[in-house]
C-alpha cells in the first residue's frame, strides 16, 4: 500500500499563524472621537492609542471577548447583626470589604456574575449583571 499525495497539498501556510499582521493605518476611533488616534491591522483589529480600546478583527480569528465575569471582594466575616456565622457568609457569598457588603449573585455554572452591594449607609446598588436568578440559587 502506497500513500501517494495529490499535488498541491503542501502549501505554505506560514501566512496563517498570524505573523502576517502588521500595521496598516491610523484610522478613526468611535470611541474616544479621535480622528488618527486609532490603528487598524492586517487582521483587521484596531487598537487606539488615544484611550486604549482593542478591537477584534472582522477576519476569520473567531475571538471570544471576556464577559462581565466578576470576581469576589473582601471576605466572608461573621456578622453579628445579622446572626450569620462566617460559615454561613462564606456558603452564601456574602463578602465584607471594608465598609461595604457584598451579596454576590451567580451563573448556573457557579460563577459570580454580579453583586447587591450595601454600604454602610445602608444605599443598596447593584454590581455586574442579573440574569433573573435569586440569591443563593447557585447553591441549589
Ligand atoms: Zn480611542
Amino acid at each position: 500500500m502506497t500513500n501517494i499525495l495529490p499535488l498541491g497539498v503542501i502549501l505554505d501556510r506560514s501566512h496563517l499563524n498570524g505573523s502576517s499582521n502588521e500595521f496598516v493605518r491610523h484610522v478613526n476611533c468611535e470611541d474616544c472621537g479621535s480622528s488618527d488616534g486609532n490603528s487598524l491591522y492586517t487582521d483587521g483589529h484596531t487598537y487606539c492609542f488615544v484611550c486604549h480600546t482593542w478591537k477584534p478583527g472582522n477576519g476569520s480569528t473567531t475571538f471570544t471577548v471576556s464577559n462581565n465575569r466578576m470576581s469576589y471582594t473582601g471576605f466572608a466575616s461573621r456578622l453579628p447583626k445579622r446572626n450569620l456565622s462566617e460559615e454561613t457568609c462564606e456558603k452564601y457569598k456574602i463578602y465584607q470589604d471594608g465598609n461595604i457588603l457584598r451579596m454576590y449573585y451567580h451563573d448556573s455554572s457557579g460563577a459570580p456574575i454580579g453583586a447587591k452591594v450595601k454600604t454602610k449607609n445602608k444605599v443598596f446598588s447593584y454590581e455586574g449583571e442579573s440574569n433573573g436568578n435569586f440569591f443563593g440559587q447557585h447553591l441549589y
